[in-house]
């Protein structure tokens, strides 16, 4: 009989979104009254902007004239995107076009990249994290075995209120760092300052960084869109991308990661090799890339009418933020992120646990958000928040929460 992967039999169930699922069910069932106001979506809720949809219509029906069809096309993307890639998000950061590779979205490439790594290369993560960067590497053998809410060949960088959400860096060598800015889940953003020690490690160290920017375009407070924006980042980091939250592209599936030359590790004569030939190597065998339409549609959002249309929608939800942040702090609440990020990290009063205070809003206030504990160990104590309700429901959950 066929051996399975035994990794897979040490991964937790996903308990976190299941587990919220079945207490907001129990509770309407016995409050069949109760308006609840959901402000734990993690998807975006704002439709297409409309130049998208027009050039994805247009490309559409190019497909269907003799003339103008097109059968596969470049497994790492066409060039018009690629391109337009280069020109607004790395406009003078020296990336090249062989650098970009066009993908159906960033979950599945910051999911797939550890495929490039050797079975007992050290992983460090963010505590909280996007759960992702964790289970891609238990699936694979990395992260050793699980007890007490962590993974005992891991290393944990915690991210608190005390620490200003400012990782530490590793306290024994690893080989990959996972990051993201702005984070999910806790909102909060790093400077190119607080971001410079991670590379110079990196560099130090024989790793590379993994840095995940899928919500880039939420950034207002200056810090940086790219970590290639960090001197000496083009040597150590992958950057992954996506317009699911830039252009709402969650149903329609198209972002982007970025392999500089200069990101190299080590072969099995002690000889460099670079993790962009390998990455050309695994694309060519495992992608045929993503649909013409789809790429066009990606084109569309850094047109002038697309990028002004999409950049409506983000301050639409850094709106709801604000809403959320302000109202909150006016209650009395400690809360962090919202400025850079659709996410809202709310401290619990008086050190309730994080799903005691996740019934409290449920029960009292008809709001459902998302216990912190449930992205690390780390998150115990906190309560994340969303922005991508509309503004109405939104102002409606702050003022209950505010005046009861
Ligand atoms: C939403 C999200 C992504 C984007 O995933 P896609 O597969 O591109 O939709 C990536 N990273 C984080 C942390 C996210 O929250």
């Amino acid at each position: 009989m066929l051996k399975v992967n035994p990794h897979y039999e040490k991964l937790p169930g996903s308990y976190l979104f299941a587990e919220i699922a079945r207490r907001v069910k129990e509770y309407g069932q016995e409050h069949p009254d109760a308006q609840l106001i959901r402000l734990g979506i993690g998807d975006v809720t704002r439709p297409l902007a409309p130049a998208v949809v027009e050039a994805m219509e247009k490309a559409a029906r190019e497909m269907g004239r003799a003339e103008t069809f097109r059968g596969y096309g470049p497994d790492y993307g066409y060039d018009f995107l690629i391109q337009a890639i280069l020109d607004n998000d790395y406009q003078g950061l020296g990336i090249q076009a062989d650098e970009v590779f066009v993908s159906d979205g960033a979950k599945c490439d910051v999911a797939n990249v550890q495929e490039l790594f050797s079975d007992d290369a050290v992983v460090a993560v963010t505590d909280p994290v996007y759960p992702v960067y964790v289970d891609s590497n238990a699936m694979a053998g990395r992260a050793g075995s699980y007890a007490q809410d962590r993974w005992d060949r891991l290393c944990y960088l915690p991210c608190t209120a005390e620490n200003g959400f400012v990782p530490p860096l590793p306290d024994r060598p690893v080989d990959v760092i996972y990051l993201c800015y702005p984070n999910n889940p806790t909102g909060t953003v790093l400077t190119k300052e607080q971001l410079k020690p991670f590379v110079d490690y990196a560099k130090a160290n024989g790793a590379i960084i993994v840095y995940d920017a899928a919500y880039k375009a939420f950034i207002t407070s200056g810090a940086p869109r790219s970590i290639y924006e960090v001197e000496g980042a083009k040597d150590v980091a992958i950057e992954c991308c996506s317009y699911s939250k830039t252009a709402g592209f969650t149903g329609t599936r198209c972002g982007f990661m970025v392999i500089p030359h200069g990101v190299k590790g080590i072969g099995g004569q002690g000889q460099p090799v670079e993790l962009n030939a390998m990455w050309k190597r695994r694309m060519g065998s495992k992608f045929n890339g993503v649909s013409y339409p789809i790429q066009r549609a990606a084109e569309a959002v850094y047109s002038k009418d697309g990028w002004a249309q999409c950049m409506e929608n983000i301050r639409y939800y850094l709106r709801n933020a604000q809403v959320i942040r302000e109202g909150l702090e006016k209650a009395g609440y400690t809360v962090f992120g919202g400025v850079d990020a659709p996410y809202i990290w709310m401290k619990t009063p008086e050190g309730m646990g994080s799903w005691d205070f996740f019934d409290l809003l449920l029960n009292r206030y008809h709001v459902v958000g998302t216990p912190g504990a449930g992205f690390g160990p780390c998150g115990e104590g906190y309560l994340r928040l969303t922005a991508f309700n509309t503004l109405e429901k939104t102002q409606e959950a702050v003022e209950r929460i505010v005046h009861g």
